[in-house]
């Protein structure tokens, strides 16, 4: 199964996208993930990418369509299926998708698309602790670790900062309308409530995918 998961920066893509790659076992692409690892290794591309990203603005077309050709290009995906997060971000990467997939023989089956009311993602954003060893995300009120946590063991995000999240929503809300309507057009979007508790969000995106087979 190929599937992408959109929304604005807080809706919950990276919390979803975890629980549907554990449950359908897809392969979890996530342009974020990779632009931050290539960041934390300080590579090239890393380098260049932080130079867009600390400031909340878009890493280049070209830069972007590149790594995830060649991530989609590997030899797991076509086993496994994939599920793309934060990628298309805007509409010529859309067309460059469309390019790819088609090349590798690929088709897109579904888009879970997450609509959240955008008052609640500046909330969101700024309680958002990511666990370093594993990746995994939490949010100090919302969805905090189990137990007793050590804070010392959790980051936050550069790019969460209130000045830059800001940037990031002006710059995702006026991308973003085009990208899903190339995918309305092809009926391939499912839209999914978002402001719910993250356990029902996902129910309704297990009924979504079941009604794509
Ligand atoms: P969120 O969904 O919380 O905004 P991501 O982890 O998806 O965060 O992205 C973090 C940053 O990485 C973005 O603000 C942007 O600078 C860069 N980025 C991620 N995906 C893309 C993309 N498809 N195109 C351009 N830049 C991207
Ligand atoms: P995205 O990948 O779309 O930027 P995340 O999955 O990282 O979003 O979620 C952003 C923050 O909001 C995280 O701290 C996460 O724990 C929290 N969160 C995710 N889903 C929900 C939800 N349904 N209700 C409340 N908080 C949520």
């Amino acid at each position: 199964m190929n599937l992408l998961i959109m929304g604005l920066p807080g809706a919950g893509k990276g919390t979803q996208a975890a629980k549907i790659v554990e449950e359908f076992g897809v392969a979890h692409i996530s342009t974020g993930d990779m632009f931050r690892a290539a960041m934390a290794n300080k590579t090239e591309m890393g380098v260049l990418a932080k130079s867009y990203i600390d400031k909340g603005e878009l890493v280049p077309d070209e830069v972007t369509n590149g790594i995830v050709k060649e991530r989609l290009a590997e030899s797991d995906i076509a086993e496994k299926g994939f599920l793309l997060d934060g990628y298309p971000r805007t509409i010529e990467q859309a067309y460059a998708l469309d390019e790819t997939l088609k090349a590798l023989g690929l088709k897109l089956d579904g888009v879970i698309n997450i609509e959240v009311n955008p008052d609640s993602l500046v909330e969101r954003l700024s309680g958002r602790i990511i666990h370093k060893e594993t990746g995994e995300t939490f949010h100090k009120v919302f969805n905090p670790p189990v137990g007793d946590y050590n804070e010392d063991d959790y980051y936050q995000r550069e790019d969460d900062k209130p000045e830059t999240v800001k940037r990031r929503l002006d710059v995702n809300i006026a991308q973003g309308a085009p990208i899903i309507e190339h995918y309305r057009k092809a009926g391939i979007v499912s839209d999914i409530q978002g402001n719910q508790e993250i356990d029902a969000v996902f129910a309704d995106i297990e009924k979504a995918i079941a009604a794509m087979k």
